[in-house]
């Protein structure tokens, strides 16, 4: 059985109607003559007609003829603001998945400007694509320590020379009116330094995760920003990803009882002993503050709790070159106050493999490539008296960094807190360094009790901001 679930379409409700619907709404009731003002009337909320069908031709200078066709605009409803879609006349029957909504972009000079810095896998593979398809969001400046890299990527994306900078240079954002938020995607021991700057600079600061190599290194971004009176996000993209959502947004729920049991891991496969990854003083740790923290992060959102336990084990090859600096396997069980046992577990040097069950009373909920950026499969199961019944739930897809970016373009418009603010990565931060203190003396370590629920999150309503 498949089970269709469409964010985008239930946020946007009052915009899906059906055809009569649609052509009552548009006052459009009658279908009849010939239709060259048929665009004009429809803009004054007349009734535009349908041009009658022609077998006249077009002639060229060069003598061929074409097919002519009148030129006619079907009915539209366009919004008077840019914060609703422009909804299109519709032609499919109800036994096909709607379509999501029209884009409703903001025009240019509404969106926040970003500044981007470090031009490295992430930002030039994924957020400056990601952000050229924006809809409250727009490149406005990079950074980077390459001058040809910078000018080639400048060129690429339209950025204007004057707003290409170097690490040397960066504090001049500061003179910059058309960037607001500046992306941090740097490596992670640049995380700390270049937030702080960026605040003391006056922009608005998106970090990429994990914060920062220590618990102290995230109080002191925290403590910037909020002396700059900037807003700070960690850049965790799972928290906007729908089929995430959607998981969260059931358990919340109790769909299938409560949950009593996670199994999570993500792993992958590395091969340059010399990247920064693996030398600890910029990386941190290895596989687990990498992917690892999806784990523990996606974990800790899908329930909204806090665990009150870890219990941890550390495995490098010690031949491995790789492995010299940085953990290559690390596994830990985390205990939160409801009672629910989150199993966890992250390798550097298996092929890729991104995955998570949730299992409750009543059923269960398996993510497949739950924290890749692409091709998640859902697949649920519960009891139905003498049957088991499994579903496949199939999501519109959303790119989740284009959604992040937006998110956090949404706070600084409409000036609201953002949601996985800088607490929430503190928090990461300080699970992080219990799970290699348990490691390390190969005991369960206890972390303060936190009774309030999504606590270190910002204010969000799930059905209708994704
Ligand atoms: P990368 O090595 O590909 O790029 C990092 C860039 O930083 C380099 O290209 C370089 O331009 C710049 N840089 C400046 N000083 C440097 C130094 N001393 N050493 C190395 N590079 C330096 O790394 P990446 O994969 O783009 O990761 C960047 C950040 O993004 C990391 O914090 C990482 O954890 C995070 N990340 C997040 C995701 C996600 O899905 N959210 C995915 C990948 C990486």
């Amino acid at each position: 059985m498949n089970t269709y679930f469409d964010p985008e379409k239930s946020r946007n409700a009052p915009f899906t109607m059906s055809r009569k619907g649609f052509l009552q709404t548009a006052g459009i009731m009658a279908v009849g003559a010939a239709g060259g003002l048929a665009a004009a009337c429809e803009s004054k909320g007349q009734n535009p007609s349908y041009p009658v069908a022609t077998t006249s031709n077009y002639t060229s200078e060069g003598g061929q003829q074409v097919p002519s066709s009148p030129a006619f605009s079907p009915p539209a409803k366009v919004p008077g603001d840019f914060d609703k879609p422009i909804v299109l006349e519709e032609w499919k029957s109800d036994a096909d998945r709607k379509p999501a909504p029209t884009p409703n972009p903001l025009p240019s000079d509404q969106r926040i400007g970003y500044a981007v810095v470090g031009l490295g896998h992430l930002s030039l593979e994924e957020i400056l694509p990601a952000l050229a398809a924006c809809k409250k969001s727009k490149i406005a400046a990079l950074v980077s320590g390459n001058p040809e890299k910078l000018k080639h990527v400048a060129q690429q994306y339209g950025v204007k020379p004057e707003s290409c900078y170097s690490y040397e240079t960066y504090d001049k954002l500061k003179d910059n009116p058309e960037v607001q938020v500046i992306y941090i995607v740097l490596p992670n021991s640049m995380h700390a330094e270049y937030t702080i700057r960026g605040a003391q600079a006056g922009k608005h600061i998106l970090c990429e995760k994990p914060m920062a190599n220590s618990a102290a290194e995230c109080q002191a971004m925290i403590d910037a920003c909020k002396k700059a009176n900037r807003q700070l996000m960690i850049a965790y993209r799972i928290q906007y990803e729908p089929f995430n959502l959607y998981i969260r947004e059931k358990i919340q729920a109790s769909e299938f009882g409560k949950p009593k049991f996670i199994d999570a891991y993500n792993c992958q496969s590395s091969a340059n002993p010399q990247h920064w990854r693996h030398i600890k003083a910029l990386a941190g740790g290895g596989a687990l503050p990498d992917i690892g923290l999806y784990c523990l992060n996606t974990t800790r959102f899908i329930l909204g709790e806090e665990p009150t336990e870890v219990y941890a084990t550390v495995y490098s090859d010690p031949e491995n070159p790789l492995f010299k600096e940085v953990e290559e396997f690390c596994s830990w069980q985390m205990k939160f106050p409801s009672g629910v046992i989150a199993n966890c577990a992250t390798h550097y040097h298996v092929h890729e493999s991104r995955k998570y069950r949730v299992m409750a009373e009543r059923g269960w909920y398996d993510l497949d490539n739950a924290y890749a950026y692409t091709g998640q499969k859902l697949m649920t199961s519960r009891a139905d008296g003498e049957m088991v019944r499994q579903e496949n739930v199939s999501i519109m897809p959303k790119n989740q960094f284009g959604a992040e970016m937006d998110y956090f373009s949404e706070c600084i418009i409409e000036d609201r807190p953002a949601y996985s603010t800088g607490e929430e990565g503190l928090q990461d931060q300080r699970i992080m360094e219990a799970i290699y203190q348990s490691a390390r003396e190969r005991r369960p370590i206890k972390l303060a009790l936190i009774e309030k629920k999504d606590a270190f999150r910002g204010p969000r309503s799930f059905n209708q901001k994704a």
